[in-house]
């Protein structure tokens, strides 16, 4: 049965015409799905005969936390989410100065195949619904007892891979009768498929968009992710230069340090010279060890040296902080941990 959280107001003005009913219960029904109420019975202000309609047509279920991990050093929580089929996602919420921010997913696995990644080892096996992301950070607010006011999208999955919901999501989150989390306050990263890049550019919205750039050259690139055998590192800025001109945003790298793999002067010097003068910012990130491969994280000092430099060509960078080092779980692990348990 279908979640009502997977439809935007206009769908459910729709669904109220077609069943007979006034456009205004659509407003009543969607301001209750963001109140503390479980079923459509709760919904007080509604007749007898729309809540069965509702109930039968909809469920408006959230996903059941399986697990929930919690940071002794930073209060970091990593929730392992069963999905209404039994799928399992993993999302992440993180408390800074600022406010909370959570990570979510937007695919039950990935086929993108980045070497580094454990959310791709067992391939794609399906894409998440716009409720399903949308209640990864409903259910992380009731977790945490908090409002979440910052959401990134990097968690299993290539958002851009998933597109139409992706972007469906965004509105409703965005929305004044959703949560209302501000554009600006949503990062997407994606491995870098140009086209979607030029789409997502068109879309008229003002999200900080990140990319997987990881390697300085598309020979490197192509050995750690598969994506770069189809579109080349300069196709991947001219269209983010695309989205800069368009939405007037920063764009963030996202740069994963593997030692002695991509992290030496001469890397940070070609990163420096690549991105020079772009609209941009570099996050380096320390990589997570996980036990399905063995690169291994640089060093903290040779971080700072690699942040250093990339300064010295004008490219504003910093250290992506470690949240959550004693529950660590990379993107993708905890569910498959999870799963070989349950083997
Ligand atoms: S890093 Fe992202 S795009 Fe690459 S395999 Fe992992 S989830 Fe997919």
């Amino acid at each position: 049965m279908k979640n009502i959280y997977d439809l935007t107001l206009d769908e459910l003005k729709l669904w109220m015409k077609e069943n007979k009913e006034s456009e205004f219960r659509s407003k009543q029904v969607i301001e209750w799905l963001y109140k503390d109420i479980k079923n459509f019975d709760d919904m007080k202000n509604l007749p007898k005969a729309l809540k069965e309609k509702l109930n039968s047509n909809f469920t408006m279920e959230l996903p059941k936390v399986e697990h929930e991990y919690t940071s002794r050093l930073d209060g970091t929580k990593k929730l392992l989410l069963a999905l209404q089929d039994g799928n399992l996602i993993e999302c992440v919420i993180m408390k800074y100065n600022h406010g909370n921010s959570i990570c979510v997913s937007t695919q039950v696995g990935c086929r993108m195949g980045c070497k580094f990644c454990a959310s791709t080892i067992d391939g794609r096996v399906r894409d998440l619904t716009a409720g399903e992301i949308l209640l990864q950070v409903i259910v992380g607010q009731k977790v945490l007892g908090e409002r979440i006011s910052n959401i990134v999208l990097m968690g299993s999955g290539e958002p851009f891979d998933n597109y139409d919901n992706v972007i469906k999501f965004l509105k409703i989150v965005n929305a004044d009768y959703g949560l209302n989390i501000g554009q600006r306050h949503i990062t997407l990263s994606t491995c870098g498929i140009v086209p979607k890049i030029i789409d997502f550019a068109d879309e008229d919205m003002q999200i900080t968009l990140a990319i997987s750039l990881h390697s300085t050259t598309d020979d490197r690139r192509k050995e750690i992710m598969p994506i770069a055998n189809k579109y080349s590192i300069k196709e991947i800025l001219d269209a983010c230069k695309y989205y800069i001109d368009k939405t007037g945003r920063r764009v963030s790298f996202e740069y994963s340090l593997v030692k002695e793999v991509n992290d030496s002067l001469e890397d940070a010097k070609s990163l420096g010279k690549l991105l020079k003068g772009i609209l941009c910012h570099v996050n380096l990130i320390p990589i997570n060890e996980i036990k399905e491969n063995s690169y291994k994280k640089t060093d903290s000092e040779e971080v700072k040296i690699f942040a250093k430099i990339l300064k010295e060509y004008g490219v504003e960078t910093t250290v992506r902080r470690e949240m959550g080092s004693d529950i660590n779980a990379a993107c993708g692990q905890l569910r498959r941990s999870y799963m070989e348990t349950q083997k």
